[in-house]
Formats: C-alpha cells, sequence, structure tokens
C-alpha cells in the first residue's frame, strides 16, 4: 500500500503541494428548526413554513431544540470527537436579504464537539484527517433573482434550520483525499441519521480552503471557496484553485486571502469579496440562550443510540464473516447498503439452516455482482430495489440446495426483477427446476450422441475440445435445466 495520495504541481521554480481544510455545513436531520417549531420538509412553496422566530418578529425568543443538539452530539461521537458538556451560542452579526435577525445564531467561542477525526482512503493509501470542530447554527433563507422585470425574492423556508458546521484541520493535500473525506464524513452522517447527506437538495455543501506550498515550508496564504455542493465539484474546486495560485506565485505575485465562488459551468472560481475575520462579525453571546449544558444522563443516551459505524462493521465483515476486503468496503460503504445485506444475510442462514457465516460468501457475491448489477440496469438503488432481501435469500436457498444451477438462478432472478414474483414461485409455475434424474440425462445424451456420429467419433480419435459441444448440445435440449455437474459425469461415462 501507498503511503499517501501524492498530488504536486510542476512549476518553473519547482513542485508545489497543495493544502485542503474543508469546512461542512451538514443540515441536521430533524422535523423542526433550531429554535422553532417550524417544519424543515423540503420542497414546499416559499415562506410557507416560516414562524415568528425564522421571520425575526420583534421580541420573539428562540427556543432550542433537543433533537438538533441530540444530532450533534451523536455525530461528534461517531467521530471519535470531544464533546464539552458545556457550550455556548454566539451572534454573527452581518446585513443580507436573506437574514431578518441580522445576525446568525452559531457558536464561535465555545462549540459543541471539539477535535476529532475521520480515516479516510485514497490512491489505496490510509489516511487520518483530523476534524478541528463541529458547532451548531442556523441556516439563513434563499433568495430568488429574476431579470426580466428584475426582481429578487426571499423564501424564508430554510430560514432558522439546524446546520452543524464540520470544520476539518487543513491535513488534505489532494483532491482526491478531499473527495474520499467527504464521501466517507457522508457515509458516517448517513450511518448516525443526523444528516441525509443529499448534496443535490443543499442538506450538505463545502467551503473549500485551498493554499499551496513548496513542500516541507510553512503553509500558505489559502482562498474559500463557498457553497461547493458536489463531491466532484470539490475535487474541481480544488484543482482550480491550486493550479491558479501557482500560476500567480510563479509569476512573482501573491495570494489575496479571499472568499472565492466556483462556478460548476466554467469549471473556475471567481473572487466574491476579501475576507472577512472574526471581528468582523463582532460576535457576543446570545443574550436570548442560556449556556447549553449537557448532562451526563443525555450523553450517554446519545452514546448509546450509536449504531455500529462504517469502519466497524467493515472490519467484522472480513473478521467474522470472511469476506474479502473489497466486498466488505463496497457492502458498508452506504448505511442502506449495509442494512440491504444483513436483512438478506439473516433469511438466508434461516432458510439455509446454516450459520450466517456459511452463507455469507454467496449472499455477498450475489448482492455484489447479480443485484447492483440489475439496479444499476434500472437506475434503482437498494431503497426501491424490485426484489426485497426476503426474496433474494430464497433464491440463494434455491441455488444452494441445487433446485437452481446457477445459469437457471440467474434466469428466475430476470423474472423476479420483471415480475416481483417469490422465486420459488417461478419456478414452480414454469418449471425451471434443475434435473438431476440420470435416466432423464442419459437419454438425452444417448439421442445427442446418435445425432452427431461424426463428431462423437472425432472425439474418440482425440479431439477433447468437441466435450464443451456435448455439454451444450445436451444442456440446449434439456433447455438449461440438466445439473451441470452430473450432465458433465454422464457424459464422460457415455463418451468413454
Ligand atoms: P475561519 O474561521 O477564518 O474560517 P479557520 O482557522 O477556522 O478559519 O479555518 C477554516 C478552514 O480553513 C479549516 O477547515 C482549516 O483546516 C482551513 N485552513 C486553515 N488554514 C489553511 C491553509 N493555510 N490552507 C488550506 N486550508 C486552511
Ligand atoms: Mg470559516
Amino acid at each position: 500500500m501507498a503511503d499517501a495520495s501524492v498530488y504536486r504541481i510542476q512549476g518553473a521554480t519547482g513542485e508545489w503541494e497543495v493544502v485542503i481544510g474543508l469546512e461542512v455545513h451538514a443540515q441536521v436531520t430533524s422535523n423542526a428548526k433550531l429554535f422553532s417549531g417550524a417544519s424543515t420538509e423540503f420542497g414546499a412553496e416559499p415562506n410557507t413554513q416560516v414562524s415568528l422566530v425564522d421571520a425575526a418578529f420583534p421580541g420573539m425568543l428562540p427556543v432550542l431544540n433537543e433533537e438538533c443538539v441530540r444530532q450533534a452530539v451523536r455525530t461528534g461521537m461517531a467521530l471519535g470527537a470531544q464533546i464539552n458538556a458545556w457550550s455556548r451560542f454566539d451572534r454573527k452579526n452581518y446585513f443580507y436579504a436573506d437574514l431578518p435577525q441580522g445576525y446568525q445564531i452559531s457558536q464561535l467561542y465555545h462549540p459543541i464537539v471539539g477535535e476529532g477525526s475521520i480515516e479516510i482512503e485514497a490512491d489505496g493509501a490510509t489516511k487520518t484527517v483530523g476534524i478541528e470542530r463541529i458547532h451548531i447554527e442556523q441556516d439563513a433563507g434563499k433568495l430568488m433573482h429574476d431579470q426580466h422585470p428584475s426582481f429578487s425574492y426571499v423564501d424564508l423556508n430554510r430560514s432558522g434550520v439546524a446546520l452543524m458546521e464540520i470544520v476539518s484541520k487543513p491535513d488534505m493535500r489532494s483532491p482526491e483525499e478531499a473527495g474520499a473525506y467527504v464521501r466517507k464524513l457522508r457515509s458516517i452522517l448517513r450511518y448516525v441519521g443526523s444528516c441525509d447527506g443529499n448534496m443535490e437538495q443543499g442538506s450538505m455543501r463545502a467551503d473549500v480552503n485551498v493554499s499551496v506550498r513548496k513542500p516541507g515550508e510553512p503553509f500558505g496564504t489559502r482562498t474559500e471557496s463557498k457553497n461547493v455542493n458536489s463531491v466532484r465539484f470539490i475535487m474541481a474546486a480544488i484543482e482550480y484553485e491550486a493550479n491558479r495560485q501557482v500560476d500567480i506565485l510563479e509569476g512573482g505575485g501573491s495570494i489575496v486571502q479571499e472568499t472565492r465562488l466556483f462556478d460548476p459551468d466554467k469549471g473556475e472560481t471567481r473572487s466574491l469579496r476579501s475576507k472577512e475575520d472574526a471581528h468582523d462579525y463582532r460576535y457576543f453571546p446570545d443574550p436570548d440562550l442560556l449556556p447549553l449544558e449537557l448532562t451526563p444522563a443525555f450523553l450517554e443516551e446519545c452514546r448509546a443510540s450509536l449504531p455500529e459505524l462504517p469502519d466497524a462493521k467493515r472490519a467484522r465483515y472480513e473478521e467474522a464473516l470472511g469476506l474479502s476486503a473489497y466486498n466488505a468496503q463496497v457492502l458498508t460503504a452506504e448505511a442502506e447498503t449495509a442494512r440491504w445485506f444483513e436483512a438478506l444475510l439473516a433469511e438466508a442462514a434461516l432458510k439455509a439452516g446454516k450459520p450466517e457465516t456459511q452463507v455469507a460468501k454467496a449472499a455477498a457475491n450475489w448482492l455484489i455482482s447479480d443485484l447492483f448489477g440489475a439496479l444499476n440496469r434500472l437506475g434503482r438503488t437498494v431503497e426501491d430495489s424490485p426484489v426485497s432481501p426476503a426474496q433474494g435469500a430464497e433464491l440463494l436457498a434455491l441455488i444452494g440446495d441445487g433446485t437452481l444451477s446457477g445459469t437457471l438462478g440467474k434466469q428466475v432472478f430476470e423474472i423476479m426483477l420483471e415480475t416481483g414474483q417469490d422465486p420459488a414461485r417461478i419456478v414452480e409455475e414454469r418449471g425451471l427446476k434443475q434435473t438431476s434424474d440420470t435416466g432423464a440425462i442419459e437419454a438425452v445424451i444417448a439421442d445427442v450422441m446418435a445425432a452427431n456420429a461424426d463428431k462423437v467419433a472425432e472425439y474418440r480419435a482425440g479431439k477433447d475440445k468437441l466435450f464443451g459441444f456435448f455439454v451444450g448440445q445436451t444442456m440446449k435440449a434439456m433447455a438449461g435445466k440438466g445439473n451441470p455437474q452430473v450432465v458433465n459425469e454422464l457424459l464422460k461415462k457415455a463418451l468413454g
């Protein structure tokens, strides 16, 4: 295994290294907003999910939503992070039309979660990326601009929705590492259930901090590209930004610390504004909210509610179930896949009357090659699979006990996909059972040999390659239902 993912930009004055830190904004899975009871459902008519708190009517007071706190704490625990039993909310003051309060309630000085880490894999190398902190804050509304006539509209449905800002250390060194980091973080959030990770709907977006330096030198000045909303765009923004900075530095210029915008259509970043510092926002503790204190019982409840996480699950699949590293990785990458696999495995073991360890490999192989292949073709995911884990397990059992050959199994699976019927019923109604009846097979073989006397002679004269031909003819005559092993044995005997 390689030591690290290496990404270098060659300049006239030598090689440059890129340094990346990500601030990921993840929308907390919660029915209500961070400080109000308004709904957070995606896609509602503009301004239909706005309480007086979210619209910042004078005198309205925020009431902290305990569920959002619980989700942030569980997320911190899943990242092995320090949980701060005492934290506080601060006001970040700025004016913008999508922010009716004139400030965002956030946590600057005392975030709820401190340092943690994430294990990533990029270019075949494993690496630990540090987490600096996680704090909770409010989202702003959404502005929409119309050109003809030129109007701007504001939708406050998102105003006040809870976000976790997950800040990484500047530990990543290539676009691949940044991509792997975001995918892994998204996977963990989905396992925990604290964020749906849906980047297209904006429930996860990243501020991408990039600087360049000559290897071994101190960090250079960084720029921050705001609100990048897909893994591919994050990687493209880094690539573009690193090269832009190298060009400037090689030309004798210097990097301005600024906020930039990534344009997905052009694949480039452009300057938005010079970077503000914390003091520009006049942060101060929010006088409407008490400091947040977490009790040991609450922390214990959070910890007890955590599921088995992807790294642990993957190790268990390899060690306890004997799956290959590749299969274990594929099956645990997404919580939904792992859930499907475990349901399949439990049913398959039950149907076969064997321990899970003895059916795990066949179940894993079938899921990864057959089911994934079919879902890809259909443009579906395991979540809306036309075949259920119980039906998959029944199919595996029919293959396992010899009722179906591998080939017949694939045929039955295709019919299951089309009709949604149970495999046993398909086998029954369509007579797709594999036959091991030696008498029946011998009779077919005799017919095949009689019809191909010339080939039999050639085979017997030493043309071994013809064996496959006889297998093919026999299977064809039996409509694919002959047990391949029995057909092989009986053919060998008959051909002598
Ligand atoms: P701010 O509060 O101004 O946003 P932080 O120090 O909190 O700044 O850092 C924000 C993000 O920028 C973090 O993810 C951090 O890892 C990253 N970062 C800090 N310095 C650099 C650098 N020189 N190059 C790249 N990323 C950096
Ligand atoms: Mg920042």
